[in-house]
């Protein structure tokens, strides 16, 4: 597996098309789009990384893998009348459909589905409290405290967002918003600063790959669904292509952050800046298609 990582890696730094950091959150612009980390958390609890995969990242969409967790702990299936669960086939912060579909986002892991999660989490508490409750979830399942949430990059998002504002507003004029926007999104740009080196992140996966000796977040049943979200939806409109390349469900986040899980197996993480035409890391896929063809690993056989 370290070869393999080796490989990887070495692959990823000779790479010349990159792909494009996100510029629309100011603050991620300045990340260097030469970094690369890549680590892998096996069932038998080593842990193994190249790159680098010790340097903490913006992990962006992939905390919505850890709101969908908790929001499904929280409210079981009464979570699914506000957000649906089909692929979108849509840009990550696409408006239309919200509209064609009366403010009920397709999935919790496009921009709007999310904001519906967040929101839902939010209902009775404070942001802080809120935050609070997934910097918990988060550290237990890494078993790490060194987690943080970026303040200047929340901010930043915070200053700029305003696609996201729009579909706030916008399921909230449907009701399908329990809290004012400007609550439920401070506390959803602020899911999105937590940071992670790619390192943390494969062991804050571990609870999704349902191995023994993983720790147990949520129950078995969950994780198969959380798992069957992240296969159909978590790439956005290229979630589809995902499947096909890698065959393992995975989470991205416009940081260049991707979380994957190899059920009984592994869960994987990896960091490239530089983002394809759908907003998902390029040469994160290209090293998680490699990783799988590599060691066999996939759900489909
Ligand atoms: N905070 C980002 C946004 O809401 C998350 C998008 C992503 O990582 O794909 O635009």
């Amino acid at each position: 597996m370290q070869a393999i990582l080796d490989r990887i890696t070495e692959t990823a730094r000779a790479a010349t098309d990159r792909g494009k950091v996100a510029t629309y959150i100011p603050e991620l612009a300045g990340v260097d789009p030469q970094r690369f980390g890549i680590a892998v958390a096996l069932a038998d609890g080593q842990v193994l990384h190249a790159g680098d995969a010790q340097v903490p990242f913006s992990i962006q969409s992939i905390s919505k893998v850890f709101t969908l967790a908790i929001a499904l702990g929280r409210l079981g299936d009464r979570l699914w009348k506000g957000v649906g669960r089909e692929p979108s086939g849509q840009a990550f912060n696409s408006i239309l459909q919200l509209e064609h579909e009366h403010g009920r986002p397709r999935n919790p892991f496009i921009n709007a589905g999310a904001i519906a999660v967040t929101d839902a989490i939010l209902a009775g508490h404070k942001p802080r409290e809120m935050l609070g409750e997934l910097l918990r979830f988060i550290r237990t399942a890494a078993g790490d405290d060194d987690i943080h949430i970026n303040d200047a990059v929340a901010r930043s998002e915070q200053a700029t967002g305003h696609r996201n504002m729009a579909l706030a507003h916008f399921m909230r004029a449907h009701g399908n918003l329990a809290n004012a926007p400007e609550l439920t999104l401070g506390a959803y740009f602020h899911q999105c600063a937590v940071e992670m080196s790619a390192v943390q992140l494969a062991l804050s996966g571990r609870f999704l790959m349902a191995a023994p000796g993983a720790p147990r977040m949520v129950s078995p049943a969950r994780v198969r669904r959380i798992n069957a979200m992240m296969m159909m939806c978590g790439h956005y409109d290229a979630s589809g292509d995902f499947a096909y390349r890698v065959g393992l469900p995975g989470k991205s986040g416009v940081g260049g952050g991707i979380l994957v899980v190899a059920p009984g197996r592994a869960s994987i993480a990896v960091w490239s800046p530089g983002l394809n035409a759908q907003g998902n890391s390029k040469l994160g896929t290209e090293a998680m298609e490699h990783l799988a063809r590599e060691t066999g690993w996939s759900v489909f056989g």
